[in-house]
């Protein structure tokens, strides 16, 4: 969604590293450390909800890295991975590096591609290239390392004659399974809005054959991103003009992205402030995501320092069980299954 990369910035937010909020006495708060007490003890018998609560899961905020490679002139630092296959191979062992640091962290990570780098993975990873990943290709090897953890998504501007379905016909045919997630798209202004159209089967048009039905949308964006939506939460949105509205009637979801900065975790601390300090209703489900600059994994050592730091940072909110890494199938079947499909539309 962001496709004019500045250059990361180490995470040394005074926010980020504020000492973890002390417990509070609010009974359902109470009751989620309990629900934290009893996962570090590894205790897996049923946590009753707080009386007045509506849902049997706690308020909890998930979160996910999500990188994009985008078309090359869109994206400068992806335009060297994409010409020189010198570059494609430091920035692919880059990637495996990344993907052991984030899996050794417990985090998760959401790999959205565009068309073209999909198509220098074809051209590109032969058996030289696929013998540092067990034989296999770069996107097989994501979808398969760690499923749960690691999933690879299709994401298109719909230019150059891709369009949405066409990329996602191309992850599959890498040999990663359809997630579902449409990657970024745009909803503003509402003339402009490039997603109501995966209410129905997509069919490609460079591969006319192929039909793909979108599950979630993810990452709303405002035209040349002067207006991205910054909400947090899981619903299904109304209409062009009313995206931010549930409508129980619509099937397609949005998973709000809270913030879509390059290494960014503002959005994410500010919901766990807010968790912490009991300013969030129980029985929600509150989500963000934090953006990796896949082309420059490998010419910034600061990007890999910063995934680092980010999951350091926030590993004490995931031991008191006020975040959990997810990434964003993954999300969307927490939503429906232990969330029984509550609409959250949180607009900081
Ligand atoms: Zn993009």
């Amino acid at each position: 969604m962001t496709h004019t990369l500045p250059l990361p910035r180490p995470i040394a937010s005074p926010r980020a590293a504020a000492p973890v909020p002390a417990p509070r006495h609010r009974t359902w708060h109470l009751a989620r450390a309990a629900v934290a007490a009893a996962l570090c003890a590894g205790v897996l018998t049923a946590i009753q909800p707080p009386a007045g609560a509506q849902s049997a899961a706690p308020s909890r905020v998930f979160v996910t890295f999500v990188s994009h490679n985008d078309e090359s002139f869109s994206n400068e630092p992806c335009r060297w991975v994409g010409s020189d296959r010198a570059r494609y191979i430091t920035n692919r062992a880059a990637i495996v590096e990344a993907a052991q640091r984030i899996l050794e962290a417990g985090a998760t990570w959401d790999v959205q591609s565009d068309w073209e780098y999909l198509t220098r993975v074809q051209q590109w990873d032969d058996e030289q290239a696929r013998g540092a990943t067990d034989g296999k290709n770069i996107v097989r090897w994501l979808a398969e390392i760690a499923p749960a953890r690691i999933v690879v998504d299709a994401h298109s501007h719909e230019r150059s004659g891709y369009n949405y379905a066409d990329v996602a016909a191309l992850v599959q045919a890498l040999g990663a399974p359809d997630t579902g997630i449409v990657g970024g798209f745009i909803y503003t202004p509402a003339r402009s809005e490039t997603w109501t159209k995966f209410r129905a089967p997509l069919t490609g048009k460079r591969f006319p054959s192929f039909a793909w039905q979108p599950q979630a949308i993810w990452g709303g964006a405002s035209r040349n991103h002067v207006n991205d939506s910054n909400a947090s939460g899981i619903w299904r949105p109304a209409s062009a003009t009313a995206f931010h509205t549930d409508d129980p009637a619509q099937r397609l979801v949005n998973i709000g992205n809270a913030t879509g900065g390059i290494l960014a975790i503002d959005g994410t601390i500010d919901l766990l402030d807010r968790l912490g300090a009991g300013q969030l209703p129980p029985g929600r489900m509150y989500t963000s995501t934090i953006m990796i600059p896949q082309c420059e994994l490998d010419n910034d050592p600061a990007v890999l320092a910063s995934v680092a730091s980010i999951t350091q940072t926030l590993a004490p909110y995931v031991a008191r069980g006020d975040l959990a890494w997810a990434t964003l199938p993954e999300m969307l079947r927490i939503w429906r299954d232990e969330y029984q499909s509550r609409p959250n539309v949180f607009l900081p």
